[in-house]
């Protein structure tokens, strides 16, 4: 595994860790379950953290940090599949939570680097990421927020 992706990783397991602290200081005991399922969905914390950048595997390098890699997008069709199975637990909620905080937080960490492949105007692409980042994590947590899935 690359230094690159090694470095998304951890900062996709820091931000759960946030996310897990908050959600025990809101609701203590309470949110247990909720932290557990959200370890137990730990590989697609890996998954949402790596999808942005299978852009090199299918554009090469000149096609890295495409727009719709590095975007909500992957979330948005990720939770599709999720609710096209009958299948509704609190597990696929956190599966939904886990791949959307590695989705988030990779985007959030390029933000800084801000370069962005099909954005008409390099203005935007900063905001682009952050604004993807941020919005693809409150959408999640949301959900999570509201319990199992419908
Ligand atoms: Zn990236």
């Amino acid at each position: 595994m690359s230094p690159d992706r090694w470095a998304h990783f951890l900062f996709a397991v820091m931000c759960a860790g946030i996310y897990a602290a908050i959600l025990y200081a809101r609701h203590g005991k309470a949110s247990t379950g909720r932290i557990a399922s959200i370890a137990l969905a730990f590989p697609f914390l890996f998954l949402g953290s790596a999808v942005p950048d299978l852009d090199i595997s299918l554009f090469g390098i000149g096609g890295h940090r495409n727009i719709l890699f590095h975007s909500a997008l992957p979330y948005f069709a990720f939770a599709w599949l999720c609710n096209r199975t009958s299948y509704r637990s609190e597990i696929l909620t956190a599966v939904k939570v886990a791949f959307a905080l590695g989705l988030g937080s990779h985007l959030i960490m390029d933000f800084p680097q801000g370069r962005i492949v099909g954005m008409p105007t390099s203005f935007l692409d900063p905001l682009w990421l952050l604004g993807n980042g941020i919005a693809v994590v409150l959408v999640s947590v949301r959900e999570h927020g509201r319990g199992v899935c419908v």
